[in-house]
């Protein structure tokens, strides 16, 4: 009768062990990994913080010579007011690094895969760069219109201009309508109307 049910792990015998060591049936993803690693570094900012800015005592078992093998660990208040912060700082660093995207002419779409709204985008049936403006200006992936009174905006700096641009999102392809506040020489500007008039023309 053949064995059913997981193969029983093995330890490798040292004598004839070599480097060639099978590769492994399971691998993180690459996202897993990220979000650890991402995950390892928070904790020790978490701590760096409440250093800086708690009462010592809120840190059990920090620099204790004697407590060197136990991992110092914040009180948990003290925790969430450092991580609290963390996040209002991470999603102002998110903002800017749009925003930035957006000034050196990554579009809309283009964000949408680092964003990873495109699966999000085709259930609520908007285009993948609709669905990433939305998710940046509302924090939410649907149609602003449904949510909000005034369409939501994003400002950033065109580095082809220099100028500080209002960004209306994909909604209105045109490019006038959509980036708001280019030079008049913009030549990105220029080329993303010249792109559309030879596009329109075909209509
Ligand atoms: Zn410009």
């Amino acid at each position: 009768m053949p064995e059913t049910g997981p193969t029983p792990a093995t330890v490798p015998d040292p004598d004839t062990a070599t480097d060639a060591a099978p590769a492994p049936s399971w691998q993180p993803s690459e996202g897993t990994r990220r979000h650890f690693m991402a995950r390892a570094h928070l904790d020790s900012i978490v701590l760096h913080l409440v250093r800086e800015f708690e009462d010592p005592t809120a840190i059990t078992n920090d620099l204790d010579l004697d407590q060197l093998w136990r991992r110092p660990e914040a009180e948990p208040l003290a925790a969430i007011r450092a991580t609290l912060a963390i996040r209002n700082a991470a999603a102002t660093l998110l903002h800017e690094h749009i925003g930035r995207a957006r000034g050196a002419g990554h579009t809309w779409a283009d964000l949408a895969v680092v964003l990873d709204v495109e699966k999000a985008a085709d259930e609520a049936r908007l285009l993948v760069g609709e669905a990433a403006f939305n998710w940046v200006t509302t924090g939410h992936i649907d149609d602003p219109r449904q949510r909000w009174r005034d369409y939501p905006t994003l400002r950033w700096t065109c580095a082809t201009c220099g100028q500080r641009i209002t960004d209306h999102g994909p909604v209105d392809p045109h490019p006038g309508d959509m980036e708001r506040g280019h030079a008049s020489d913009c030549e990105r500007h220029r080329a993303a109307l010249s792109a559309w008039d030879a596009e329109t023309e075909t209509w």
